[in-house]
C-alpha cells in the first residue's frame, strides 16, 4: 500500500513529449530522490505527482484515490491541504516579513490570525531563523529564503512534500544545511517527501532514488544507467 502513486504518465507539451509511460511509486514516510538529466521529465513528473498538472494520460492515486480525475476545484483542495512545495527559488513575498509569509498558507487557508501566527512561530524557530522573524525576506539571504519557504511549506503538515531542486540556488555548505534541516524536519513529523535533484550529494540525503531518461522512470541505480 504506497501513499503515492504515478501508473504510466504521459504528458506533452506540443510537441515535446515531457514524459511518455513513468511510473513511480511512493511509499509512506519515504524520503524519494528524482534523479536525471536536465530536461528528462523531474519536474513534470513531479508537477503531475503533485496534481498541479493533469496528465494526458494516466494514473496518480494519492491514498487510495484517484487524483487526476478530480475536478479543478479538488485538486487545488488537496494541494492546499495535503501537499507542501519548496522550489528552487523561495518563490517569498518580498515585502512581507519571514513570519507573514510562514502564516500566509494558513491564512489564505482561513485559520483564524492568532492561530496561524502561532502556528507559523515555532517553525522558524525550528529552522533556527527566530531572529529573522521580522525581517521583510527580500532582505534575507538565500539560505535564510530557503528556510523560510520550507517553513511554509510545513506549516499547516502536509503529508507529502514535493521539493524541486531546493538547494539548486544555493552554494554548497548552505544547501546541506537547507537537505538537513528538510530530512529531519520531514522524518520527526513523518511526512513523505518527493525529491528533485540532479545532484547526487542532495540525493544522498534520500532513502531510495530514481532516474528520470527520456520521459520514463527507471528503478535502476543511477550508476547502472550512466
Ligand atoms: P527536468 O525537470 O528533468 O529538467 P522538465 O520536466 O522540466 O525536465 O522538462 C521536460 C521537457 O518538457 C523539456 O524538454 C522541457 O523543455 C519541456 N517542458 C517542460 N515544461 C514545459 C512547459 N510548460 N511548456 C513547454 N515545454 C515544457
Ligand atoms: P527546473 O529545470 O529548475 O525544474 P525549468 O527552468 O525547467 O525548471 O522550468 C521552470 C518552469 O518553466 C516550469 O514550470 C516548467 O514547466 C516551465 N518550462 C520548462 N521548460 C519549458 C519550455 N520549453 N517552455 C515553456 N515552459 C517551460
Amino acid at each position: 500500500e504506497f501513499l503515492l502513486e504515478a501508473r504510466d504518465v504521459h504528458r506533452a507539451f506540443g510537441a515535446t513529449r515531457a514524459l511518455r509511460g513513468a511510473s513511480v511509486e511512493v511509499a509512506r514516510s519515504e524520503i524519494l530522490a528524482v534523479m536525471g538529466p536536465s530536461g528528462s521529465g523531474k519536474s513534470t513528473l513531479l508537477h503531475c505527482l503533485a496534481g498541479i498538472y493533469r496528465p494526458d494520460q494516466e494514473e496518480i492515486i494519492f491514498d487510495g484515490t484517484r487524483v487526476d480525475t478530480l475536478s479543478e476545484a479538488k485538486r487545488t483542495e488537496l494541494r492546499r491541504d495535503a501537499f507542501g512545495f519548496v522550489f528552487q527559488f523561495g518563490q517569498l513575498v518580498p515585502e512581507l516579513t519571514a513570519l507573514d509569509n510562514v502564516a500566509l498558507p494558513l491564512l489564505l487557508a482561513k485559520t483564524p490570525r492568532k492561530q496561524a501566527y502561532a502556528q507559523a512561530a515555532p517553525w522558524l524557530e525550528r529552522l533556527g531563523l527566530d531572529d529573522h522573524a521580522t525581517h521583510r525576506s527580500g532582505e534575507l539571504s538565500g539560505g535564510q529564503a530557503q528556510r523560510v519557504a520550507l517553513a511554509r511549506a510545513l506549516v499547516h503538515r502536509p503529508r507529502v512534500l514535493f521539493a524541486d531542486e531546493p538547494t539548486g540556488a544555493l552554494d554548497t555548505l548552505t544547501g546541506e544545511n537547507v537537505m538537513n534541516l528538510l530530512v529531519n524536519a520531514a522524518r520527526e513529523e513523518g511526512i513523505t517527501v518527493v525529491l528533485v535533484t540532479h545532484d547526487a550529494r542532495v540525493a544522498a540525503y534520500a532513502d531510495r532514488e530514481i532516474v528520470v531518461r527520456d520521459g520514463r522512470a527507471l528503478t535502476t541505480p543511477s550508476s547502472a544507467v550512466a
